[in-house]
């Protein structure tokens, strides 16, 4: 039987980033997949095809409505290829899964293929084409989420999808019906809107995006509204129903009146749920909560003191980066090192155009934990770079305290935003003020300005551009 320092349940970027980490710290690492391909949802079903089909997408849209204003006449109709832009997005994953083959043999971690289950705290049952055993002193369970569903609904995966189907659909929707207004759910349905499908959001709570600050969601409302979404908000959806062709969804408005939708296809993304089926967690020692998420301390360990857990299967936000710094913290963590994660300064991005992004506290976290705070805002469109590029919509709004100027969280909604979110991380992490980043050059024309033109807002008024 091989012995291991470190298994690894799981391949997404939680799991194959701690495998690397690991070996990198000399230990004998094994990493466990169910699936022959590595990866996990992100770089298969979640992150990098629906990046892939965002990409294409909006090129389309480009062509389509912008393209004239800029001086470029194409002759002829402009077309959707939907089975080649399916096929590019599997290629990026294909290219994307393989640098994971090739970083697994340069890291020399041990690839196993089978579903993972503990036989006890030590012993590790792989089940593929054979059956295997292997022990490890310690292992990090990274069994990631699957998509959740409420529990009238039927997930045929023809018209009643998830993401997984929503993302090599071989068709472009006519009436694409969205229940959820999270990230998920506006991303998918922001790629068919732009391939021509009539999108409807249906969201349960009394705005989209709602957890982040209510000043994006409101933006972000106001532009999805002009791309001609139709959104639904304080809609509880009470029943799916497929007839044929047909999705037939009902929903309650806030008045209590019975809505209802029809379309051809519904996407239903009501969030993610942990996933550890199969695992045999008990038979290590190892406890879940009641939300099915595997129970950890702040060190990320389980109730087995040789077992930790990572990602999406734990508490915290699903989200792919916050995945890989939990790896590289339980990789250290078990090399004896002394890592440490801020949750506060994880970043969440939504990649529709406009780009949203947010780090540390919203507005009502603030209000709600009753610091005294004050607010720099700057408008997009105030910028010579928008301007250039036609991408006038959003804002970037830093909330900085009201006595130290220390920044507490950084809103931001346009172009780009999912890569200007990064000069908040870091500002952050330095615990930098408004006054900092106001006094710091921004290269011109760039977006980035407008994150120097909101701190200058909140260090006594005085953006200089409005
Ligand atoms: P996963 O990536 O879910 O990987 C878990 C792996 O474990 C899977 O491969 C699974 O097969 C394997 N596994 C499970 N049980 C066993 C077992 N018993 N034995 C062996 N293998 C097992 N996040 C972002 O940060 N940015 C984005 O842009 C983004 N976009 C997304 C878009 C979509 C459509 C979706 C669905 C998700 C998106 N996410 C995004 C979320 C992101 O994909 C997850 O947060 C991330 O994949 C979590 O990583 P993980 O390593 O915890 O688990």
């Amino acid at each position: 039987m091989n012995s291991y320092d470190v298994a690894i349940i799981g391949s997404g970027p939680g799991g194959y980033v701690a495998a690397i980490r690991c070996a990198q710290l000399g230990m004998k690492t094994a990493i466990i997949e169910k699936y022959p391909v590595l990866g996990g949802t992100c770089l298969n079903v979640g992150c990098i095809p629906s990046k892939a089909l965002l990409d294409s997408s909006h090129h389309y849209e480009d062509a389509v409505k912008h393209f004239e204003e800029h001086g470029i006449d194409i002759p002829g109709d402009i077309k959707v290829n939907l089975k080649q832009m399916i096929a590019r997005k599997q290629s990026v994953v294909d290219q994307t899964t393989g640098g994971i083959d090739f970083l697994m043999k340069k890291n020399k971690v041990d690839v196993y293929q089978g579903l993972g289950s503990f036989k006890d705290a030590t012993h590790i049952t792989i089940k593929g084409e054979e059956t295997t055993e292997i022990e490890a002193k310690n292992t990090i369970i990274a069994t990631g989420s699957k998509p959740s569903n409420l529990p009238f609904i039927n997930i045929d995966k023809e018209r009643v999808i998830t993401s997984t189907e929503a993302l090599k659909l071989t068709e472009i929707p006519k009436h694409l019906i969205v229940i959820g207004g999270g990230v998920i759910g506006l991303e998918l349905g922001q790629v068919y809107k732009r391939l021509g499908a009539e999108v409807s959001v249906i969201e349960y709570m009394d705005r989209i995006i709602p957890t982040m600050d209510a000043g994006l969601s409101k933006e972000l409302n106001k532009v999805l509204k002009k791309q001609k979404f139709k959104i639904n908000a304080s809609h509880k959806v009470k029943s799916v129903e497929r007839k044929g062709n047909e999705v037939i969804v009902k929903a309650d408005n806030k008045k209590g009146e019975e809505i209802e939708f029809k379309g051809d296809y519904c996407l239903v993304s009501v969030g993610r749920r942990p996933y550890t089926d199969g695992l045999n967690a008990e038979a290590a020692g190892v406890i879940l909560n009641n939300r099915g998420q595997v129970e950890v301390n702040d060190h990320l360990q389980t109730s087995a003191s040789n077992i930790y857990a990572i990602g999406d299967v734990i508490k915290g936000a699903m989200l792919a980066h916050k995945a890989e710094e939990e790896g590289v913290f339980v990789a250290e963590t078990i090399a004896g090192q002394k890592p440490h994660i801020d949750y506060n300064l994880i970043p969440g991005v939504v990649y529709t155009w406009p780009e949203v992004a947010a780090v540390g506290q919203t507005e009502e976290q603030l209000k709600e934990a009753g610091v005294d705070y004050k607010v720099g805002q700057f408008p997009m469109r105030a910028l010579g770079r928008s301007r250039a590029s036609m991408d006038l919509d959003g804002f970037v709004k830093i909330l900085a305290d009201k006595t130290t100027d220390e920044i507490l969280g950084v809103h931001m909604i346009g172009a780009r935003a999912a890569d200007m979110i990064a000069e908040a991380v870091v500002a952050m992490e330095y615990r930098a003020s408004a006054e900092d980043i106001s006094r710091m050059s921004h290269a011109h024309p760039t977006f980035t300005e407008a994150i120097k033109e909101a701190a200058l807002a909140a260090t006594g008024d005085r953006a200089l551009h409005i």
